[in-house]
C-alpha cells in the first residue's frame, strides 16, 4: 500500500507536511506548513528548514492557505524547489498573500527578496478546479483531484489515485452547516485516509446555538454601549463572523444598525475583499442573501483597520465616543498579534 511520510503535524496539531511515494521512489508532498503559537517558542524558534531530499519531489498540493498549511513553502523554494504547486482557484490566489505577509512578519523585511519568492511561487503555481482530475507529470499516479472541504474559501481534501488504490488526504475539513461554504461531500472511497483534526476532542457547537450566542453579547453590547473584542484567524473565520454578524443586523433591525463592527486586521480585511469577489464559490444561501440586494460582507456598519496609526486612532474612538462596537482582530489561537497589544 501507499508509503506516506509526515513531516510535521505528528507531536503538535500544527505545521503539516506529508510526503506521499509512488513505486519508483518520486513523490509528492501535501502541504508545508508552520508550527505555530506555543509549539515554538518565539520567531528566532528554529524555522524547520526542509530536512529530506527534495530531488524527487514531483509537486506541492496545497489544501489550503492556513500558514499552518503553507508556512514551510519558502523554505521549500529555498531549498531549490522548482516543481508544480497544485491548488484551487482561490487558494492560488489568496496563497501569495499568505507567504508574502508571513515573510514580512515572521522572517524578513528585504522587498527585493520579498518580491522574489512570491514570483516564483506563482510561477510555479497551477490551478486546478474542484472536481477533476489532473495528472501530475513525473508522478505514479494517475492523476490528483481536489473536492470541496468546506472549511475556508478555496479549501480541498485531495484525492489520489495510485496503480493499488485511492489516497486521500482531508487537510482541515469544515463542520457541515458552516456559514459561507458549501458543506464537504464524504470522498467516494478512500484505500489509504489521511485525517487531520486540531480540536478533534470538541464536538462543535451547533450553528444555530452559536449564532444565538452572538446575539445575546451583541445585544448585552448595545445596552452598555461596549465593545467586544473578538480574535479570529483572518482567513476564515473572520469572514464566517462578518456574515453571521449581518444577518444579526438585517433581523433585528432597529437600534442595530448603530453597532460598529470592525476588522483590525489589514490582511483581514484584504481577504475579506477576495473572498466578496470569490463569490461563485460561496454556498446557495450567501448567494441567495447577494441577489436579495444584501452585502453580507461590505455592510453598512463595517469598517476596515488598514495601518497601525488608524489601530492607534481607533482604540482613542471606542473610548471616547462610547459607542457600541465589535472588533474582530487578527489571530486565531489567542497567542500572539494584535488582541494582546
Ligand atoms: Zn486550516
Amino acid at each position: 500500500m501507499a508509503r506516506i511520510l509526515h513531516h510535521g503535524a505528528v507531536n503538535g496539531v500544527t505545521g503539516s507536511c506529508h510526503q506521499l511515494f509512488d513505486a519508483s521512489g518520486n513523490s509528492v508532498l501535501i502541504d508545508c506548513g508552520l508550527f505555530q503559537g506555543s509549539e515554538k517558542s518565539g520567531r528566532e524558534a528554529d524555522p524547520l528548514p526542509i530536512e529530506f531530499p527534495i530531488e524527487q519531489v514531483k509537486a506541492l498540493v496545497v489544501t489550503h492557505c492556513h500558514i499552518d498549511h503553507v508556512g514551510r513553502i519558502p523554505y521549500l523554494l529555498a531549498a531549490g524547489f522548482k516543481a508544480p504547486i497544485y491548488a484551487t482557484r482561490a487558494t492560488a490566489r489568496l496563497l501569495p498573500l499568505v507567504i508574502e505577509d508571513a515573510l514580512k512578519v515572521g522572517v524578513t523585511r528585504d522587498e527585493s527578496l520579498i518580491s522574489k519568492v512570491i514570483k516564483l511561487l506563482k510561477r510555479l503555481l497551477v490551478t486546478v478546479e474542484y472536481g477533476k482530475w489532473v495528472a501530475i507529470p513525473g508522478f505514479g499516479a494517475t492523476g490528483v483531484r481536489f473536492q470541496v472541504a468546506g472549511h475556508i474559501l478555496g479549501s480541498a481534501y485531495v484525492e489520489l489515485k495510485l496503480p493499488d488504490g485511492k489516497v486521500v488526504f482531508s487537510g482541515d475539513l469544515g463542520a457541515p452547516y458552516s456559514p459561507l461554504l458549501p458543506a464537504p461531500k464524504a470522498p467516494y472511497r478512500a484505500d489509504c485516509l489521511v485525517i487531520e483534526s486540531t480540536y478533534g476532542d470538541r464536538l462543535h457547537e451547533a450553528r444555530r446555538t452559536r449564532s444565538r450566542n452572538l446575539q445575546k453579547i451583541i445585544k448585552h453590547c448595545l445596552t452598555d454601549a461596549g465593545t467586544i473584542l473578538i480574535p479570529a484567524f483572518s482567513i476564515g473565520r473572520t469572514q464566517e463572523l462578518l456574515y453571521e454578524i449581518e444577518h444579526i443586523i438585517h433581523r433585528e433591525g432597529g437600534d442595530w444598525h448603530n453597532l460598529d463592527v470592525i476588522v483590525d486586521s489589514p490582511l483581514a480585511a484584504e481577504f475579506t475583499q477576495h473572498y466578496q469577489e470569490l463569490r461563485d464559490l460561496w454556498d446557495a444561501e450567501a448567494r441567495r442573501r447577494v441577489s436579495s440586494g444584501r452585502h453580507p460582507l461590505s455592510f453598512e456598519q463595517l469598517i476596515t483597520v488598514n495601518s497601525h496609526v488608524e489601530h492607534i486612532r481607533l482604540v482613542q474612538y471606542l473610548k471616547r465616543s462610547g459607542r457600541p462596537a465589535i472588533v474582530i482582530a487578527a489571530s486565531g489561537m489567542c497567542a500572539g498579534g494584535r488582541i494582546v497589544n
